[in-house]
């Protein structure tokens, strides 16, 4: 008879945890329980939860397991960003990185290996894609940073900041990714506010409705033109979902939450999107939507033909839109020496989409 293969327990969020202890003929205080010793306690060995029975331990080291990702790599930049490449089966990888800075430390997870959208200025798309991450995967990249860094989530805030904003589109990838964010939420896991987590979207109209009825984590997304023309070209999901639609998903998400606003992002690419005009337009864009924008230096990869705008024309851009009333901040690059800042993180992935043989068909998302 062959063994039943083990459940990981990383793979269950609160709910989850219940279900299975009710199955196991266990009570449910016990969910709460196993939460805090692993993401609290970051505990994986069920021989040391010593407020759960001795049986109970047994049970669980026979039938269950918790196990994270494993780190391959570490990279550590000089401006203090670190990034680990994890391995997350024979053929895939991924990256996560942490930021510190003086008021918070974010790190910045991945939701797919790879992706299936094709900016054309990102690396990932680049990559092709090749499947979902699980909720163990995605969560895990928490767990595996807080180990690496040598902290316990549950005595300190070394990572007080999460971003979905690695490889992948979280937004293709709902369910699971709800599940870690409720994770990443819940108290009696790793309890940050949902202020401090934040889902950066391309644009996923629909799932952008959904995501207000199951969650209120903070929502950036990824605009990076001011008109559907450009945006077509450049984020090609915008073909399937223009601008319209996009800034009507946006004002539903921030409704009846008069303070909370959206941060839109927006790579400055020389000679494309880089105008004093582009930054009229955008403003007039944003113009009654509850918005923060930031403005994301292009950082280059190779094979890329894009360029980063200078810094004056980053600047000059940035005026416009403070000139009209829009909160705009340039976000610093980082890590860009361990290939780390955003757009370059590429991991390692087998594309199930060959990519490089045939564009990518965006009606089919
Ligand atoms: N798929 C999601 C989240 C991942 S990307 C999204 O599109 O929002 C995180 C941010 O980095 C996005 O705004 C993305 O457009 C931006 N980005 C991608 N490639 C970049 C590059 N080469 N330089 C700077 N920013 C980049």
């Amino acid at each position: 008879m062959s063994e039943t293969p083990k459940i990981n327990l990383l793979n269950l969020d609160k709910t989850g945890l219940q279900d299975y202890f009710a199955q196991i003929d266990e009570k449910a205080f016990r969910a709460s329980q196993l939460l805090k010793w692993i993401y609290q306690f970051g505990v994986q060995d069920f021989a040391e939860m010593s407020n759960l029975s001795k049986n109970l331990r047994e049970k669980l080291t026979e039938m269950a397991e918790i196990t994270p990702p494993e780190i391959i790599s570490e990279h550590r930049s000089h401006d203090g960003t670190i990034k680990w490449v994890l391995r997350i089966d024979e053929a895939n990888y991924i990256e996560t990185v942490f930021i510190p800075e003086a008021e918070r430390g974010t790190l910045c997870i991945s939701s797919q290996v790879g992706c299936a959208l094709d900016c054309r200025f990102c690396s990932t798309a680049q990559q092709g894609f090749n499947r979902n991450l699980t909720v163990a995967e995605i969560i895990g990249q928490l767990w595996v940073a807080n180990q690496a860094l040598g902290c316990q989530p549950r005595e300190s805030r070394v990572i007080s900041n999460v971003v979905l904003m690695g490889m992948g589109e979280p937004l293709l990838n709902f369910d699971n990714v709800i599940k870690a964010m409720s994770l990443m939420l819940d108290d009696e896991a790793y309890g940050l506010s949902k202020r401090r987590v934040t889902l950066s979207t391309s644009g996923v109209v629909p799932a952008m409705k959904r995501l207000k009825e199951v969650s209120d984590v903070s929502l950036a997304v990824s605009l990076h033109a001011p008109n559907d023309e450009l945006r077509n070209q450049i984020v090609p999901i915008n073909r399937k979902y223009p601008i319209k639609e996009l800034m009507q998903a946006c004002m539903n998400y921030v409704a009846d939450e008069p303070r909370r606003k959206i941060t839109f992002e927006y790579v400055m690419l020389e000679g494309v999107n880089d105008t004093k005009q582009h930054a009229f337009e955008l403003a007039r864009l944003l113009k009654n939507v509850p918005a923060k924008v930031n403005l994301i230096p292009f950082n280059p990869f190779p094979n890329t033909s894009y360029r980063c705008s200078s810094q004056t024309k980053i600047d000059a851009f940035r005026d416009v839109l403070i000139a009209k009333g829009l909160t705009t901040i340039t976000r610093k690059t980082r890590g860009g020496d361990i290939d780390a800042a955003c757009g370059q993180l590429a991991g390692q992935v087998m594309d199930k989409t060959k990519r490089t043989h045939r564009q990518q068909d965006i009606r089919s998302i």
